[in-house]
């Protein structure tokens, strides 16, 4: 049996079906370089409302939510930030003294990894894909005054975030007119290493379309380098990689759950030995 958890050790984690550990290994790094009296526990939950009664109970601070619970979550909460209300879908909970309230911090990871590089306001934005991540990245633009043309392949998904975020749909070729774009971001899962290694960009179409004055960011993060952001640097564009928009979302439940700034590099170090990077590829 664990031992108990010592009195004044806050307790926070996450709730997934398949629980993976690149959370814990960010979290906990940030405790331990604040000296945080903090810990963190990846829970495989299949129950979720009794999840959360136990949340409340056992007066667990903060917890990351994972696909398929990010709106099914909702409803069993007393309260919601606007910005995931919007969005509707929370990846982030927070307890205080049993009042539950639901964040997203995936979209404010994006807009923040985004914004190392560049302002989101004004920038014209080609958004891949429209799934639960492509819909909170396409909520975090708008908000922050970007104009985004959204393109995926089932039509019926890219309307419906159209429609709630004032974006436009177009086909791909369409979208990334040369000249007519200032970033790019995939928000699909083609990429990724175990599901489909190819880029959502025909490399012909990337070598047209993408030059140096363009960014292009993967929200896909393994592999770290995606067959899009090998050519995208081939053309000279700046890149993001996935890891960035993670590390940036694990930064704002960390400052959700302590209330302190979240010590970026040390968070930053310990995805990339969890995901199997040298920090040299930063
Ligand atoms: P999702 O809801 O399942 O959406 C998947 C998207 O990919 C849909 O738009 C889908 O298009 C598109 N897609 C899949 N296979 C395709 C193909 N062969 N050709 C064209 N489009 C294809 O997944 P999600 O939750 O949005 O996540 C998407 C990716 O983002 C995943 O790789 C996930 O790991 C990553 N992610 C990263 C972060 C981060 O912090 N870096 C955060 C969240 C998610 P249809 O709509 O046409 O099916």
């Amino acid at each position: 049996m664990d031992a108990p958890r010592p009195p004044g050790l806050t307790l926070c984690g996450s709730m997934s079906l398949h629980p993976v550990s690149l959370g814990a290994a960010m979290h906990l790094a940030g405790y331990r370089a604040l000296d945080l009296p903090f810990t963190y526990i990846p829970f495989k939950v299949t129950d979720l409302a009794g999840a959360l009664t136990g949340a409340r109970a056992l007066g667990i601070r903060g917890l990351g939510v994972s696909m398929p619970y990010k709106q099914d979550v909702i409803p069993l909460l007393d309260a919601l930030d606007p910005y995931a209300a919007r969005i509707g879908a929370v990846n982030t909970i927070v307890n205080d003294e049993g009042q539950l309230t639901g964040y997203n911090t995936d979209a404010e990871g994006a807009l923040r990894a985004i914004e190392e590089d560049r302002p989101v306001a004004s920038a014209r934005v080609v958004l891949l894909g429209a799934g639960g991540a492509a819909r909170a990245i396409a909520h975090a633009l708008t908000t922050r005054g970007a104009s985004v043309t959204l393109v995926n392949r089932d039509h019926d998904k890219a309307e419906a975030i159209a429609r709630a975020t004032a974006s436009r749909i177009a086909t791909l070729e369409a979208a990334l007119e040369p000249g007519g774009f200032d970033v790019l971001v995939n928000a699909t899962s083609l990429g990724m290493t175990d599901i489909d290694p190819r880029s959502p960009l025909p490399e012909a179409l990337a070598e047209a379309t993408i030059g140096p004055s363009v960014l292009v960011m993967d929200i896909v993060y393994k592999p770290i380098e995606t067959e899009l952001l090998r050519l995208a640097r081939r053309s000279g564009a700046r890149v993001i990689h996935g890891g960035r928009m993670l590390l940036h979302q694990a930064a704002r439940q960390f400052e959700l759950y302590t209330g302190r700034a979240a010590p970026l590099d040390a968070m930053d170090d310990a995805l990339r030995a969890t995901l199997g990077e040298s920090p040299a590829t930063r």
